[in-house]
């Protein structure tokens, strides 16, 4: 709690943790709901909830403190009210029994294992990734964990490298535990969960990825559930890679979605990853009941590998209307190998004027890149026989990849180079299925499922 100077000017205007109030200091005002002082924060900081959600701490030397005249809005409060239960319970170590069904975690950095930085109000990293666990005491009742932590990096500045280092470190810990939970940002979460579909061979026990929308410290985290419901998915007969995240808004179930068919849809929402032409594989609730959607294959006594052979020189380019194709002149010319064009409807790319895309296509298959296509609608699935646009594309060498996701594709594509030399075998497995990357039928329930 607050001491010193502060304590006192708290004392003396009767304000209370959970007031609203307000600090003026030079040229700067700050107004929103006193959060209680973290232990490690700054001593002459207070810590505010603005009204816009956000933790700030706020220096207040030389700084004027009153209780604010104005009322919140009615979505901060209740929040806040939550949160502050939540702080009040603070940070308890949680003790596991190694007799338990063991689990394997696999931090790897994100907002999962952050919290709020009181001096700046940005997310910063966890002093040490158990932290994560500390409001979580529930998952001691049914699983023994093992921390590892082979890299600590936000999802956006992650790399093929990383992927393969993960898929080595899963495949080692998926020996000794029953299932492997992933800890990871939300930003890219879906290529991971891409790339560890592609990169571990015979999978016989869930590996599970989970992140979370808002960090550890706020009584809105996601994170402690969405882990829960991943020990449940770990320890299930489950034998996939997929990501287990909230299915609704509120804190009810998550939703345990295939690696190769799932997307962040929203940049906050704790709903955010939706499986696209596809079904979750299973809804999971926190109290360990398991809902399936979908066959999924069954947990075996299969050890799996990381097959992690990747080729780097492989892009995604978006086409739209403007869009110039001396992009992929620009890729070809870099040496690359493969490229995923999202291309509009049903497989088009411009072909009208200067701007038409033919001919550098035609240009690049010529030299050996291999260039597929993937729906930038994201649902539903290619068809390029329906307009001349999309045939002329297809005889200029675009490989059209049914209903397979643009970024599953992109970690395909640089997986399957990584693993032949011949572009003709390398069309033939970007066409076959693996990882359940490609369905053979659309089913209508799976739109905005
Ligand atoms: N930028 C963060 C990341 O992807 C966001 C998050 O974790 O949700 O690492």
């Amino acid at each position: 709690m607050y001491s010193g100077k502060i304590s006192e000017i708290l004392k003396r205007e009767h304000i209370n943790i959970g007031d609203r109030i307000l600090v003026e200091k030079v040229g700067k005002r700050y107004e929103g709901l006193l959060m209680p002082r973290i232990e490690y924060g700054n001593r002459n900081c207070t810590v505010i909830k603005l009204d816009n959600g956000y933790n700030v701490g706020v220096d207040c030397k030389g700084a004027k403190i009153s209780k604010s005249r104005t009322k919140e809005p009615a979505s901060v409060r209740e929040e806040e009210e939550f949160e502050l239960g939540r702080v009040k319970k603070g940070l308890v170590k949680v003790k596991f029994d190694k007799r338990k069904p063991r689990v394997s975690i696999i931090t790897t950095g994100g907002t999962i294992t952050s919290r709020v930085d009181y001096k700046t109000g940005g997310v910063t990293s966890l002093m040490s990734p158990e932290e994560m666990l500390y409001n979580i005491p529930e998952l001691a009742d049914f699983v023994s964990l093992k921390i590892e932590n082979p890299f600590s990096i936000m999802s956006e500045s992650m790399t093929h490298a990383h992927w393969q280092k993960l898929a080595k470190a899963v495949a080692r810990e998926l020996k000794h535990s029953e299932g492997v939970i992933v800890t990871h940002g939300t930003d890219t979460l879906h290529f991971t969960a891409a790339a560890l579909s592609f990169m571990l061979k015979d999978l016989g026990k869930p590996v599970v990825l989970v992140g979370a929308q808002r960090s550890t410290d706020r009584g809105s985290s996601d994170g402690a559930i969405n882990l829960i419901c991943g020990a449940r998915v770990a320890l299930s007969d489950m034998a996939s890679v997929g990501i287990c995240m909230h299915g609704t808004m509120d804190d009810d179930y998550c939703i345990f979605t295939r690696g190769t068919k799932v997307r962040k849809m929203h940049t906050s929402r704790r709903d955010a990853f939706r499986p696209v032409n596809d079904l979750p594989l299973a809804k999971v609730w926190p109290d360990g009941r398991i809902e399936k959607m979908q066959t999924v294959p069954k947990r075996s006594s299969s050890v799996a590998k990381a097959d992690t052979a990747f080729e780097e020189k492989v892009a995604i380019i978006k086409t739209y209307p403007g869009s110039s194709p001396s992009i992929i002149d620009h890729y070809a010319g870099m040496g690359y190998r493969g490229l995923v064009l999202e291309m509009t409807g049903l497989g088009q790319a411009p072909t009208y004027g200067k701007n038409s895309w033919l001919k550098s296509i035609e240009k690049a298959t010529g030299k050996g890149v291999l260039v597929c296509g993937a729906a930038e609608t994201l649902y539903g699935r290619l068809n390029p026989n329906v307009y001349s646009e999309g045939r002329l594309s297809m005889e200029a060498g675009v490989v059209h990849l049914e209903d397979m996701l643009p970024e599953t594709a992109y970690v395909k594509l640089g997986w399957v180079l990584g693993h032949t030399k011949s572009v003709e075998k390398a069309k033939e497995m970007m066409l076959t299925n693996y990882a359940g990357e490609i369905t053979k039928r659309s089913l209508q329930e799976t739109f905005l499922a």
